[in-house]
């Protein structure tokens, strides 16, 4: 077992929690929990039986050691789940039908039709138009621009805090 090995069997495991049919982790049911956790345990128990092999190998402390090979299983995991991400979701979120101010209806950019509170819809993160869910997606399959304003819908890049030690 390697950091590339372990981190294959880590990045399985978050593809199936990302593909779980409940969609937060409060509606999980226990057997889903307990097993997520007792996976995500046997990896950590092994990188640290990794670690410490080499450790000793090395005649190294474990500690150190240890932080060196989840760095490494971190830098593979990002890179094998990058190309996972797609950028249709990652470029909108899930929002909310509410009548505007004047308490006009809103209208569906893609389909035309009316939308109703309480309709799964979705916005592009760049603009905030709203669409409805199902509509948005299709058409970001074959553009990737908004169909009202042509902002581009695009994965943000991560914003990292700065890190003040
Ligand atoms: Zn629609
Ligand atoms: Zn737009």
């Amino acid at each position: 077992m390697n950091e590339l090995e372990i981190a294959i069997l880590k990045a399985e495991l978050l593809h199936g929690l990302g593909n779980c049919t409940h969609s937060h982790y409060s509606t999980f049911e226990f057997d889903d929990v307990s097993y997520y956790q007792y996976e995500f345990e046997r990896l950590e128990t092994m990188t640290r039986k990794l670690a410490t092999s080499r450790a000793l190998a090395n005649q190294k402390d474990v500690e150190t050691v240890l932080m060196d090979v989840e760095l490494q299983v971190s830098i593979h995991l990002a890179k094998l789940l990058e190309p996972t991400i797609d950028p249709a979701l990652a470029g909108t979120i899930t929002s909310r039908i509410d009548d505007d101010e004047d308490g006009n209806v809103v209208i569906c950019g893609v389909c035309q039709e009316e939308m109703e509170k309480g309709d799964e819809a979705r916005a592009i993160e760049e603009c905030m138009h709203v669409f409805h869910d199902s509509c948005i997606l299709e058409w970001l399959k074959i553009k990737s621009t908004c169909p009202l304003c042509r902002a581009a819908c695009k994965p943000k890049k991560l914003q990292f805090q700065e890190i003040k030690i």
